[in-house]
């Protein structure tokens, strides 16, 4: 999993090539609005390093993992998300991974059903 091209579009974004608004960001993660919402409020929080996803944490970069779960409690703060959310994460090919530069989807603003498609049965 680690032949993936860099930059990847993820790295662009966070770089200013491509312009985009971000919702939050810090020294180590950016959240930018998903182009293709699956809620009410989507937004994608993305490590500044070009992790490739899960298989690639290591004891050295572990604390990214914590500084993307802090990003999220942080914006529910800043955007009074009160009635919770989702927080999910696509890990290589079985999970569809479609950008391989780690992110984290953060899904709220409604029910947002079942955690996989086979719930939905
Ligand atoms: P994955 O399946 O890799 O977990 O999700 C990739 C996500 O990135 C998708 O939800 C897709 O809509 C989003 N995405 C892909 N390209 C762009 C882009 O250029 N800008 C933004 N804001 N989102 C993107």
């Amino acid at each position: 999993m680690s032949d993936t091209p860099e930059p990847s579009i993820f790295t662009r974004i966070i770089n200013g090539e491509i312009p985009s608004e971000f919702v939050y960001q810090d020294d180590v993660v950016v959240a930018i609005r998903d182009i293709n919402p699956q809620a009410p409020f989507h937004v994608l929080i993305i490590p500044r390093e070009p992790i490739i996803n899960a298989y690639d944490f290591t004891e050295d970069n572990a604390h990214i993992g914590g500084r993307m779960m802090l990003a999220a409690a942080k914006i529910a703060e800043q955007e009074n998300i009160k009635n919770g959310f989702r927080l999910l994460i696509n890990n290589g090919k079985d999970a569809n991974q479609e950008v391989f530069h780690i992110h984290m989807h953060m899904l709220a603003g409604e029910n947002i059903g079942p955690m996989t498609i086979k719930d939905k049965g």
